[in-house]
C-alpha cells in the first residue's frame, strides 16, 4: 500500500520535459497544463505543415511524371539482410520515380 502511495505521489509532482535538448522538472499543475495546451497547439501545426509538404511533394511529382523524359531502369532491393529473395522495382534514374 505504502509504495502504491509512494508510485501515485512521484507520478503527479515530478513531471519531466525536454526543452532545448535540457530535462526540466514541472510540478505546478497551471504549468503543467499550460505546457500540455502550448503541446497540443504545436502537434496541430506540425499536422498542417506535413499536410503542406505533402500537397507540395504531390504536385512535383506529378510535374516529373509528365515532364521527365524518363529513363527506366530495374533493379532490385533485398527485402531482408541475408535473404536473396528481392523486391523487383523500376524507377528513372534521372527524376527517382517509381514506375507504377
Ligand atoms: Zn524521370
Amino acid at each position: 500500500m505504502i509504495n502504491r502511495f509512494k508510485v501515485v505521489l512521484i507520478y503527479f509532482y515530478n513531471m519531466e520535459i525536454v526543452i532545448n535538448g535540457c530535462i526540466v522538472e514541472i510540478n505546478e499543475l497551471p504549468d503543467i497544463i499550460s505546457f500540455k495546451n502550448k503541446t497540443y497547439q504545436e502537434i496541430v501545426n506540425l499536422k498542417e505543415e506535413l499536410k503542406e509538404k505533402e500537397a507540395d511533394l504531390k504536385k512535383a511529382e506529378t510535374y516529373l511524371k509528365y515532364n521527365c523524359n524518363h529513363d527506366w531502369v530495374t533493379d532490385s532491393i533485398d527485402q531482408m539482410k541475408g535473404y536473396k529473395q528481392g523486391i523487383i522495382i523500376k524507377y528513372c534514374e534521372k527524376c527517382e520515380l517509381t514506375f507504377k
